[in-house]
């Protein structure tokens, strides 16, 4: 067991395991849209259902990042560990995972929810999981020039040295919603 997760781990900080993520998430997400699309009840609808999973993606992305990715779950927890230490490295999930707890979690909800209403959230949600990983892998490795694009990334930036603030990659949504938004602190006037 333990020497099939060091492989798992050791296979995860690979860069063929991160472009395979990204492609079999971006094949999971078309599937997913299409299949939503052919039994969704009109564009409304289906706006509604794109707009959602986008913004339950949000919280998915907070959510992994501050109670999974900073804990000690071992297939969570390594490779996050040592992309902490090493930002620049490839080290991410396994490329199957996130395809699996997507598919989970939509098989989930397709029993509560109309199936076509389903298949698109959990589409955009699964591109919003995309977005997430071009997003992180962006501000590691490209130096923005815009002031806006600077600030975005610096808030990625400072969680590296302030692990128990800025959760939020792709947007500070539910940072300032739940209080872990970094505030810098004052300087202590010279007494
Ligand atoms: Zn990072
Ligand atoms: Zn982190």
């Amino acid at each position: 067991m333990q020497a099939w997760l060091d492989a798992i781990v050791r296979m995860s900080s690979t860069r063929a395991n991160y472009w395979l993520e990204v492609a079999l998430d971006v094949g999971l997400g078309a599937i997913l849209l299409a299949a939503g699309w052919q039994r969704s009840n009109g564009p409304g609808i289906a706006l509604a259902a794109v707009a959602t999973g986008l913004f339950a993606f949000s919280f998915i992305e907070y959510f992994f990042h501050r109670w999974m990715f900073h804990t000690r779950i071992p297939l969570f927890a390594q490779g996050h560990d040592k992309h902490h230490r090493e930002p620049l490295g490839y080290d991410s999930l396994p490329f199957f995972l996130p395809a699996a707890i997507l598919l989970g979690l939509t098989g989930l909800l397709v029993l509560v929810l109309p199936a076509g209403f389903t298949f698109l959230m959990a589409g955009a949600a699964t591109f919003g999981y995309v977005a997430y990983g071009v997003s992180h892998f962006v501000i590691h490795h490209v130096r923005f020039k815009r002031p806006l694009l600077r600030r975005w990334a610096a808030a990625h930036h400072v969680h590296h040295y302030h692990p128990d603030s800025n959760f939020g990659v792709t947007s500070p949504l539910w940072d300032y919603l739940l209080g872990t938004r970094y505030v810098r602190q004052p300087r202590q006037p010279a007494a």
